[in-house]
């Protein structure tokens, strides 16, 4: 079998979770343990030390009248029931032993050292803990001395501190058996707390498995609780919904692509296919046939380059060559190419009053955007009517307004004419070899100079776009202006 699973195991985040949990419950249970064994064993020592002085002090008392048989009395005193197992010596202020109970001669031999000595003779208590050979826990010696008329006494008391040590030793065991305990509790503890904590990532992750482009009209389900996993579900529904957008618009895009393309090549096919069938000998029909091909393919050229374009707009992927220029010298450019194409429609092109303005961006696009309002104006405004070109700044921006009295836009519809592919009339627009797709492009073009583009349009009476472009630092209107582009 393989090990996989136990490793994805150990990855998964209900594990590591459980272990950084139970790991401070160890980090915290073994300071507490060891800061309540260091204070309890301290304090127990403590109480030990005081109840050794108290006892010295009750041996000293009765001292006087047993001096005589002080031997006999350190004996009894050193017998009796006690639960620390207490021994006595009685010294004179040199040092000398002159009496000493039998557990005190047999375990402690050794004379009383100077410094004991001198701290008992000042009045103070000296207290030391000493090891003796054959004891395997360590003894408490308190040295303390008393007066008798002008006599000096020191008497010195040995206390066994096993019974604190095996005390100590309990409680160490019990902190060695607890800790390991606890340690399993959390581990359950913890593990039963992040499976429930993390079960709506679950949740989650079994609806996002499921959702394919198939069916991305699917939500993860919420709990509306407003916690952290609530708006991680919401923001990845809002992300769900993006997707969905702009596969249905990606899907819409194709289809559009292939139908405009389907006509043309249709065309072509069909010419063609008269051409071959009437197997004439006369040129004419041959050409008629061929030049309608070229026709529909610049047609297709067309589609397909204005596709390519808006496709590397979507990522970013055009390189603008942005250069400081006259934007009243670009539009007066412009309005004299439509001019000999408005005059053959019919039309009045006028162009009113063109501040001089300076500014940054990239020439031949903008020449295209103009050009895209232009020839829709001149394709979608019946003979006899005008177009004006008007042009007004201030110190931000410019506004380019290009007006007709054209056919017009329904209401409805104004939203809609810079979407790809979207005709308002599908029938006319092939007439005027229109494909929908120029004032998308005009649009990427204005917002991607930092402008916008609008539309203000009533049907019959016509329409006016409007591009706003940015004035950005040192290009701006300029002084003067210059004389408008001529008037038809
Ligand atoms: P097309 O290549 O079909 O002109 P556009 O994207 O340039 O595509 O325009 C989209 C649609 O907006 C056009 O099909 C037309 O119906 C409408 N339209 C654009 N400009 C005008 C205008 N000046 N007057 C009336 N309708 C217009």
């Amino acid at each position: 079998m393989s090990s996989r699973p136990r490793f994805v195991y150990f990855r998964r985040a209900r594990f590591r979770l459980t272990l950084y949990y139970t790991i401070i419950q160890l980090v915290f249970l073994a300071a507490l343990g060891g800061f309540l064994y260091y204070r309890n064993h301290r304090s127990m020592l403590h109480e030990l030390q005081r109840f050794v002085k108290d006892e010295t002090r009750d041996v000293m008392a009765y001292l006087p009248q047993y001096l005589p048989a002080i031997a006999q009395h350190f004996e009894t005193e050193s017998q009796g029931e006690r639960y620390y197992e207490l021994s006595f010596r009685l010294l004179d202020p040199q040092g000398k032993v002159l009496a000493r109970s039998r557990t005190f001669r047999d375990s402690y031999t050794e004379p009383i050292h100077a410094e004991a000595l001198q701290a008992a003779l000042e009045g103070d208590s000296y207290s030391e803990f000493i090891w003796l050979p054959g004891r395997p826990s360590r003894h408490l010696l308190v040295t303390r001395s008393f007066r008798r008329g002008e006599v000096r006494y020191i008497v010195q008391t040995l206390a066994y501190l096993e019974p604190l040590d095996s005390l100590s030793r309990r409680f160490r065991q019990n902190i060695y058996v607890a800790i390991p305990l606890f340690v399993l509790i959390s581990w359950v503890a913890g593990y039963t707390l992040s499976r429930k904590v993390l079960r709506p990532v679950h949740e989650i992750a079994r609806t996002a498995r499921h959702i394919t482009s198939t069916n991305l009209d699917q939500r993860l389900a919420r709990s509306r609780s407003g916690d952290e996993f609530d708006v991680l579900a919401a923001t990845l529904n809002d992300m769900i919904a993006r997707l969905e957008e702009s596969f249905d618009l990606l899907q819409q895009f194709a289809a559009d692509a292939a139908h405009e393309l389907r006509t043309p090549l249709t065309i072509v096919k069909g010419e063609a296919e008269v051409a071959l069938r009437s197997n004439t000998s006369d040129p004419e029909t041959y050409r008629a046939a061929l030049e309608s091909t070229i026709r529909e393919c610049d047609r297709m050229i067309g589609i397909i380059s204005n596709l390519l374009l808006l496709s590397q707009a979507d990522t970013d992927a055009v390189q603008l060559h942005k250069e400081t220029l006259r934007l009243d010298d670009l539009l007066g450019e412009v309005a004299d190419t439509f001019r000999i194409l408005a005059e053959e429609a019919g039309l009045t092109l006028e162009v009113g009053h063109l501040p001089a303005v300076t500014l940054h961006g990239d020439r031949s696009r903008l020449h295209e955007l103009f050009a895209n309002l232009l020839d829709n104006a001149v394709k979608y405004t019946p003979a006899g009517g005008r177009i004006t070109i008007a042009c007004h700044a201030d110190l931000n921006e410019v506004r380019v307004d290009i007006s007709d009295t054209g056919i017009g836009i329904p209401e409805d519809q104004q939203a809609k004419i810079f979407d790809r592919f979207y005709r308002v009339d599908r029938s006319r627009s092939r007439e005027t070899g229109g494909s929908g797709l120029g004032l998308s492009i005009a649009r990427w073009i204005a917002t991607t100079h930092g402008g916008r583009i609008e539309v203000h349009s009533a049907p019959g009476a016509g329409s006016t776009f409007t591009v706003s472009l940015p004035l950005g630092p040192g290009t701006a209107p300029a002084e003067g202006t210059t004389p408008a582009a001529g008037n038809p």
